[in-house]
């Protein structure tokens, strides 16, 4: 049964602390496949226009060229013609789950985030349908704690706290008494976002790697943040 994890973002721009969190969900969970999909139209993040798709799709293939199992996806790519339209996780996993039932191996899916959207899950789309569709796994960051993390949940789901191979696991509980689960990565400690970064190239101080050398590279010939 292949292993797929559904990685969703921004991506403005893809930085050390994805990738990092990307390898540790594939070591830990056994993947086959990250699927890295940056997405068009965030509704939650829209006070803040983001950078053109195109480059961030850009960045997001070559950043992904360190690791065989992370795949850049066009997944949540522009939707809507005329007008954008949002992208909503629900509508993304959904289609994604129709794409790999169409496939012959049977797959087991799941959604990749990090601590600070998993606390703000109960405002996402459709949150409660949102998630029955996949398990999840979560990753720490510091800054956000994840002590209460079920607290976290909208109030039509349920959870109880489970135990397998030594990992401790929330199941999730769905109004059709089908359960799904969320796993949990404790131990990242990733000082990184992509807001800082961005001040950090607006004024040409970004130290260290911080950032795959190839998208420093892509920033340098392309300049998404001019
Ligand atoms: P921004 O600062 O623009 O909000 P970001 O650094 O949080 O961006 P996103 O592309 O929005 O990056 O993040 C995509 C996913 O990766 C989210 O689920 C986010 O929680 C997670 N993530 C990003 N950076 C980290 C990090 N340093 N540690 C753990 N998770 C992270």
């Amino acid at each position: 049964m292949r292993r797929i994890a559904f990685f969703g973002g921004t991506f403005d721009p893809p930085h050390r602390g994805h990738l990092a969190i990307a390898k540790a969900a594939a070591d830990h969970f056994h993947l086959d496949q990250v699927l890295f999909a940056p997405v068009a139209h965030q509704p939650l993040k829209d006070a803040q226009p983001a950078t053109a798709f195109l480059h961030r799709y850009a960045m997001t293939a070559l950043a992904t060229q360190v690791d065989p199992r992370f795949v850049p996806s066009l997944l949540d790519a522009p939707r809507g013609h005329q007008q954008p339209h949002p992208n909503y996780t629900v509508d993304t996993l959904r289609q994604l789950r129709a794409s790999l039932a169409d496939e012959d191996e049977p797959a087991i899916l799941f959604t990749l985030l990090g601590a600070d959207s998993w606390l703000n899950i109960a405002h996402w789309h459709q949150a409660p349908q949102l998630l029955a569709l996949s398990d999840w796994i979560v990753a720490s960051r510091p800054g956000f704690s994840l002590a209460h993390a079920e607290c976290a949940l909208p109030p039509q789901v349920s959870a109880i706290t489970g135990m397998d191979a030594g990992e401790s696991y929330l199941e999730l509980r769905h109004a059709d008494a089908a359960t799904t689960r969320v796993w949990f990565l404790p131990f990242m400690h990733e000082d990184i976002s992509a807001t800082e970064l961005r001040a950090a190239l607006a004024m040409d101080t970004v130290s260290g790697n911080l950032l795959p050398a190839a998208v420093e590279q892509y920033i340098r010939k392309a300049s998404p943040y001019c």
